[in-house]
């Protein structure tokens, strides 16, 4: 009996915890979403359209980024880049010449709308400019963070499963766009292009996608077009 009311006490008290729990993460995302309002103002002040990144890890996102900066030379360009740990991306994005910050979230797996709004004024923000956010690798939380960006870009490949979007449904369904990388492989894999792009579709119907290589530039035509016309 005393071992009883022992564990429903404690019952009670995972259930006060909880509840003070949702109030925190209430209380982050508000406080998340201010701060992304700020960075907006900030951005459509200078002119600048903002793009965030998101995918899981290995999903082929830097070096899409680095083709991307390459072939949109001549346009104003700035980087964010999200990693938890090293600096590597953030240099190979400064090789193309376009000037990156790099921000490192240490345990934390996503950016959010302060690491962004401390980034942005070490930026060149120009008038017609385009600034990339490369988030940290991870389909989950990133989906949750507002960062005052224009448009939400979810990159997926074809060597990761076609069940992506249904395991990840709340990323696709803040997608803006879909691009679906390294299509160069798909004639030495068994991967179903058609699947994964109806599952897409079922998480977020009518959502544009475009197949992209940053190896071979095969879709690059699309998507720059995709962005130029921002
Ligand atoms: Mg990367
Ligand atoms: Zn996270």
């Amino acid at each position: 009996m005393a071992d009883g009311s022992v564990v429903k006490h404690s019952h009670h008290g995972d259930a006060a915890r909880e509840t003070r729990r949702l109030k925190v993460e209430e209380d982050i995302f508000a406080r998340n979403d201010a701060l992304a309002d700020v960075n907006r103002r900030m951005l459509a002040h200078a002119g600048t359209f903002a793009v965030n990144l998101m995918s899981s890890p290995g999903s082929g996102k830097t070096t899409l980024l680095v083709r991307t900066l390459k072939e949109l030379k001549g346009r104003p360009l700035a980087v964010i880049e999200g990693d938890q740990q090293t600096d590597l991306d953030a240099k190979r994005i400064e090789a193309t010449g376009v000037k990156a910050v790099q921000i490192n979230t240490g345990k934390g797996c996503h950016l959010d709308a302060s690491m962004v709004g401390r980034a942005l004024p070490k930026l060149p923000l120009e008038q017609g400019g385009l600034l990339f956010i490369e988030n940290v690798g991870n389909l989950v939380c990133p989906a949750s963070f507002d960062l005052g960006e224009n448009k939400k870009v979810v990159v997926v490949s074809v060597t990761e499963g076609e069940d992506k979007p249904l395991k990840y449904p709340d990323m696709f369904a803040v997608a803006d766009l879909v691009l679906v990388n390294k299509i160069d492989l798909v004639p030495h894999l068994e991967f179903d292009v058609a699947q994964l792009e109806a599952n897409v579709q079922r998480v977020r119907p009518g959502v544009k996608i475009i197949r992209v290589s940053a190896k071979s530039g095969e879709g690059f035509s699309e998507w720059l077009g995709w962005l130029q016309r921002r």
